[in-house]
């Protein structure tokens, strides 16, 4: 599967805000959107005017950026809302929230969402007990994610599970620290989506 392969930190200051990409530099000091806040290859150049489209596109690449999915895979999932009921936008971000690298993340599993589809990729989680190698799995209420026995021991797993004892496992979720394991609980609602993202205007865009 395609991904994108450049620096991280780039994605933050095109985007002009922090996206998590990196674990636990983001909340250090050394994060490069609080060090130098300008876009990349801008200089010192100001950011130009923002018309509906670009505020729309830029809506769109930091959902997209966020969750580590390419443009291809993105239009899928938009396709996938529009086809559900309720709201098109929630659903979309209901779809990308259900993937299972990011609930290995969100578990705490792995500080990133990168880190966590490299573990998955790996073979190092268990749906229910069956070994799951894709990273866009969807998760359902009632499904346990676990940790394979390889993945017990190590260091970036155990790394992952003390630095995220600092960040809120969400409400959707049920996380077993000692077993290394956690519940499904229900699907998202928005409020329970912790992303600094406007969904309608993605949805706009995508409706032009
Ligand atoms: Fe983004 Fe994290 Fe890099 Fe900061 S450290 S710019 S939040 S990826």
């Amino acid at each position: 599967m395609a991904r994108y392969t450049g620096a991280d930190c780039k994605l933050c200051r095109r985007e002009g805000i922090k996206l998590f990409l990196k674990g636990d530099r983001c909340y250090s000091d050394k994060c490069a959107v609080e060090r130098r806040p300008k876009p990349p290859g801008e200089g010192g150049r100001r950011r130009p005017r923002d018309s509906e489209y670009r505020v729309q596109l830029r809506e769109k690449q930091r959902a997209k950026r966020v969750y580590g999915v390419l443009e291809a895979q993105f239009r899928n999932y938009y396709a996938l809302a529009t086809r559900q009921k309720g709201i098109t936008g929630e659903n979309l971000l209901r779809l990308l929230e259900s993937r299972l690298d990011n609930v290995v993340y969100r578990l705490g599993f792995a500080a990133s969402r990168d880190e966590a589809r490299q573990l998955v990729r790996h073979g190092h989680f268990r749906v229910d007990g069956r070994r799951v190698d894709i990273p866009s799995y969807r998760v359902r209420p009632g499904e346990v994610i676990s940790v394979g026995e390889k993945a017990k021991d190590f260091g970036v797993v155990k790394a992952a599970i003390i630095s995220s004892a600092k960040v809120e496992v969400p409400g959707w979720l049920e996380v077993d620290v000692e077993n290394l394991k956690g519940t499904v609980l229900s699907l998202p609602t928005r409020d329970q989506i912790d992303l600094p993202v406007r969904e309608q205007l993605i949805v706009e865009l995508y409706s032009k």
